[in-house]
């Protein structure tokens, strides 16, 4: 990160130094050290401010399935249902808001076996790329106490949309959360039945793939539950187990 904000600095301050002298190049020097910074912040894959996971190690047919945007009073019961018929383990990334608003089902989750991971407090999409340090406290903060009150201390994060910011990384490590990102995902938005959702969620399946998909009032009616059901018959037709794996398994 440090070397993101030097680069970006003397990029600035070459910029001024060039001036009308040779407007081309100072315009490149003062924008283009910000393209680099907001590539890091703004594509989920990017590792130049957090460390994130995209894939864990595993020599058997194991994915890591991981439900974000939780919990949901209409699907979560339903998709712990699914859960147990294919004996299938997953991880959902809940948002704060959600778990105060349903801890009972928090408790349902972790007593099913079943990883809570932490997905920030109100799932800011517009303004978490430039959040202040005090808000980005915050959303951890308000998180870790929802799922505290429902018994649970998580250990790993995930970004809404992936979206990070300058302070995420020291903020996640003072607060001993790891930061996991996705090597599939459902894209349940950008249009397609449960079906197409599925083939997406499952493009280039292999050991170790980290699979995301979303349960509640965001996922368009027809696919909910329905593509994450549809993935789990995917994954079993495929002789694919799904697990929660451990730290030491955690992959770039
Ligand atoms: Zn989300």
């Amino acid at each position: 990160m440090r070397f993101l904000i030097v680069i970006n600095l003397a990029g600035k301050i070459a910029a001024l130094l060039v001036g009308w002298g040779a407007p081309v190049v100072a315009l490149a020097l003062w924008f283009g050290p910000d393209l680099l910074l907001a590539y890091h912040i703004f594509v989920p894959s990017a590792q130049g401010l957090v460390r994130v996971h995209h894939r864990f190690s595993t020599g058997r047919r194991e994915v890591w399935l991981t439900i974000d945007d939780g919990p949901d009073p209409e699907d979560t019961p339903k998709i712990l249902a699914l859960l147990a018929a294919h004996e299938a383990h997953a991880t959902f990334f809940v948002i704060g808001e959600n778990a105060a608003a349903h801890s009972e089902l928090i408790r349902a989750i972790a007593a099913a076996g079943h990883e809570v991971g932490h997905h920030t407090h109100t799932h800011p999409l517009a303004w978490f790329w430039c959040a202040t340090p005090s808000r980005v406290a915050r959303e951890l903060d308000d998180g870790l106490a929802a799922l505290g009150a429902a018994g649970v201390n998580p250990t790993r994060f995930r970004s809404p949309a992936g979206i990070k910011n300058l302070w995420l990384g020291a903020a996640l490590r003072a607060r001993d959360l790891t930061c996991i990102g996705w090597s599939a995902r459902g894209l349940e938005r950008q249009g397609g039945d449960a079906a197409t959702v599925a083939a997406r969620a499952t493009r280039g399946l292999a050991p170790g793939a980290i699979l995301l998909l979303h349960e509640g009032p965001r996922v368009p009616a027809p696919i909910r539950v329905e593509a994450i059901r549809r993935v789990l018959e995917i994954l079993q037709e495929q002789g694919y187990q799904c697990v929660v794996p451990g730290p030491e398994q955690l992959q770039n």
